[in-house]
């Protein structure tokens, strides 16, 4: 993609031999997270991690709480412990899958992590399917030493508090899903799934009319972007599920300002992953924008059904432009105060703007915006900021 990734996100690295991949290379078969479980052995585990140290990226080690086969070790020992119990006072049927209620079981989790961190030299943990309850959450064991049904988010706050006490304070933490407003604090990120619409392997469509009965296409929106901008956002296109690779709905990765989770080709086909390229390009070039901690969503523009977020940096300004009209738009999308030295680029056509001063304000226009496609201009002073696309998206198809 013309860039090295941010961060590395190791899966199935606790897998000892004889162990299936039917829990995600995330089970306890072998009593806990452990790099002596990887196939290849800790110590090659180990000297990947150097190198991907040394290539400059950071390492993601991924970790799931909630699974736990009855076969296994620990699953003997404790599984009949752990188990989420029903209304009736049984085990939930066939659970192989635990909720961590028990303090008992939060503990040995917490530990083999704080284990695998402090050996592997990992910079983040992932906690998948955090924050937990995808299923019937509550759990009526007396055995537990909680309430009665259980209070999901309180025991899995509880979870995520020890770990962010013990573990080192460089060392991120991040989630499969957005976090309770709560658990704010002590989590770096999560994955990010609300613009699936083609689909709802995750989330439910938006009610939204179908293509021939819809005038435009409204952008989507991640509200915890915006209320939240210190948990970042990992969008995950869910590309392997039969609806095959994504359509313009990824778009709002880069409207929002987002991080991308992977870019590979089973999630992005070849015609996409030009686009995808390009916005990465723009967000590398311009990392205190699009981590600002005061994004501002759907700021005012100049043309109805051209939308714009904003995003502030050091002393320079991104806003991210998507295009609701079915049709290709050229003209005015901004209206902004003048102010004196500052210079305005389109990043995503790589041409300057063309300014238009309006008595206090200054009128900005995009030479070209795509049917529902994409756009960016970045205000700045002094020199053009470095690494921004000096070719339009077409021209890098090339
Ligand atoms: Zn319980």
């Amino acid at each position: 993609m013309g860039c090295p990734g941010d961060i590395v996100h190791i899966a199935n690295w606790n897998m000892p031999q004889g162990v299936g991949r039917h829990t995600n290379g995330g089970n306890y078969d072998d009593g806990l997270y452990d790099p002596v479980n990887f196939r290849g052995g800790a110590e090659n585990l180990k000297a990947m991690i150097r190198q991907i140290h040394d290539d400059g990226s950071l390492v993601s080690l991924y970790t799931i709480a909630t699974y736990l086969p009855r076969a296994s070790k620990l699953g003997r020992e404790i599984g009949e412990k752990v188990c989420q119990i029903g209304g009736n006072g049984k085990p939930v049927a066939d659970a192989t899958c635990f909720f961590p209620c028990l303090d008992a079981w939060q503990d040995c989790y917490i530990a083999a992590l704080l284990k695998a961190q402090r050996e592997l030299n990992a910079d983040v943990i992932y906690l998948d399917c955090y924050p937990f309850g995808k299923w019937s959450n509550a759990c009526y064991s007396k055995e537990h030493g909680h309430e009665v049904p259980l209070n999901l988010n309180r025991a899995q706050h509880r979870l995520l508090a020890k770990l962010r006490a013990k573990l080192p304070s460089h060392v991120a933490i991040w989630g499969e899903d957005p976090c309770m407003d709560y658990d704010c604090d002590l989590m770096s990120g999560n994955i990010t799934y609300y613009y699936t619409t083609i689909h709802e392997h995750r989330a439910r469509s938006y009610d939204i009319d179908d293509a021939a009965n819809r005038d435009f296409y409204r952008p989507l929106q991640n509200i915890q972007r915006y209320t939240m901008p210190q948990i970042k956002q990992f969008g995950f296109p869910c590309g392997w599920v039969p609806s095959g690779p994504v359509v313009n709905e990824v778009n709002a990765l880069f409207f929002n300002g987002e991080g991308t989770y992977d870019c590979g080709f089973m999630l992005f086909d070849s015609h996409y992953r030009a686009r995808l390229r390009h916005w990465l390009q723009i967000q590398r070039a311009l990392p205190d924008c699009f981590t600002s901690s005061a994004p501002k969503p759907l700021a005012a523009t100049a043309a109805g059904e051209i939308y714009a977020n904003e995003f502030s940096g050091n002393n320079q300004t991104a806003w991210t432009l998507w295009n609701g009209r079915f049709s290709t738009y050229r003209g005015p999308v901004l209206r902004v105060p003048h102010v004196e030295g500052a210079h305005y680029y389109d990043a995503w056509n790589a041409t300057p703007v063309t300014l238009e001063r309006d008595g206090a304000d200054d009128i900005l226009s995009v030479a070209e915006m795509a049917p529902q496609g994409l756009g960016c201009i970045v205000q700045y002073f002094g020199p053009l900021p470095e690494g921004l696309p000096k070719e339009s998206v077409m021209e890098s198809v090339k």
